[in-house]
């Protein structure tokens, strides 16, 4: 069963052609964030534009790359949210119109559901029960994931999410949007023990997070030391990035093992953007191993938006169908609330 996956909830426009929910037959991801960097974020309404411009030539090219027509498509998949409203509004209307024009099933998939997915797309999967992090600009989420479609939150951010801290932390420093990659690549050159930065949290009995008080502690430690010296590549200012990365890193692993713990998991899967920090995939699979966990982490092409991801979801949802109707719209915030255990 071919699937056609559409993305397009935040600053990615991307289709892609997926087939059975496991095999990649084409991922196109066009990305704005050239655009959006000029103002240090996201802008939401120059977002929607992008995508009205964007996903004809984008669906076009992932129909082409997989060697298929829309005559061999059997379903349409497209986020239909969490994200930005205006964004969200192209790609799932988009995808409305191609589903009844074709006369196709159309599955509304949820954004965070399907970063999780984008774990099936990997020759090795992580096996049910595991316990699954979607860590990006928006969330910082844990679930268990008993099987297909079965996701019960157990933990999430009070406050900033995890990406959404890499972001800031980075525009503190002067350093480029997204602040992910940049922090990243500063951290190498620095000592993550040399600044202590806090881990919020840690001693609760909970999976949830807190990160505005980390990300508070690097404003202070760099108002404190507002001479960072002559390079800013490495000494302060790299021993800034490491120690604030490592604290994240620290916050997330050791949450991450305890859930994993408490439901008798041996399997952990991270998705989303933040996943493509190495340095936290290294380090956590260390960490895990010690308990003989296994962790899961996505290629970079899928750890940050796209749509292979989307019409994985999409392909079990049609499966079961739960399908949408031509009349259903988006939305901006979670939807259905899922119980917390
Ligand atoms: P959501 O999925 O919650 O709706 P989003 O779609 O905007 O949010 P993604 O595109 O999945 O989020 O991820 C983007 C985030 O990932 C940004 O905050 C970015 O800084 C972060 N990120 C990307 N690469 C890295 C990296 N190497 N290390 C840390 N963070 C990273
Ligand atoms: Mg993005
Ligand atoms: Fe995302």
């Amino acid at each position: 069963m071919l699937i056609l996956g559409i993305e397009s909830s935040c600053d990615e426009t991307a289709a892609a052609v997926v087939e059975d929910g496991v095999r990649t037959r084409s991922s196109v991801v066009s990305s704005q964030v050239s655009t959006h960097a000029i103002y240090g974020g996201v802008v939401p309404e120059l977002a929607s534009r992008m995508h009205i411009e964007a996903i004809d030539p984008v669906v076009d090219q992932a129909l082409a790359q997989a060697g298929v027509s829309l005559d061999d498509i059997d379903g349409i998949a497209a986020t239909q949210g969490p994200g930005l409203i205006g964004a969200l509004l192209v790609g799932f209307s988009y995808a409305r119109a191609l589903a009844w024009a074709r006369n196709l099933p159309l599955a509304g998939v949820n954004h965070l559901e399907a970063h999780i997915c984008s774990l099936q797309l990997l020759d090795h999967r992580p096996s049910f029960p595991f316990i699954a992090l979607v860590v990006s600009g928006g969330h910082t989420n844990i679930y268990l994931v008993k099987g297909p479609g079965a996701f019960t939150l157990m933990g999430q951010t009070r406050d900033d999410a995890a990406g959404e801290a890499f972001d800031k932390v980075a525009k503190m420093m002067g350093l480029s949007y997204p602040g992910g990659p940049a922090i990243e690549a500063l951290a190498k050159n620095g000592d993550p023990e040399k600044i202590k930065f806090p881990r919020s949290m840690l001693k609760k009995d909970n999976f949830d997070f807190s990160f505005s008080g980390l990300k508070s502690a690097v404003a202070r430690h760099l108002h404190e030391h507002p001479d960072m010296g002559p390079d800013m590549s490495q000494g302060r200012p790299a021993h800034v990035a490491a120690g604030f990365q490592m604290a994240v890193i620290d916050v997330l692993s050791t949450k991450l093992i305890a859930a994993a713990k408490n439901k008798n998991c041996f399997d952990i899967g991270i998705a989303g953007g933040v996943s493509a920090n190495r340095t936290f995939v290294d380090i956590l699979s260390k960490r895990a191993e010690r308990y003989k966990m296994k962790v899961f982490s996505p290629p970079l092409s899928l750890c940050g938006d796209n749509a292979a991801m989307i019409a994985a979801r999409g392909w079990e949802m049609i499966r079961d169908n739960q399908v949408c109707g031509l009349g259903d719209d988006v939305y901006s915030r979670i939807k259905s609330v899922v119980p917390i255990v």
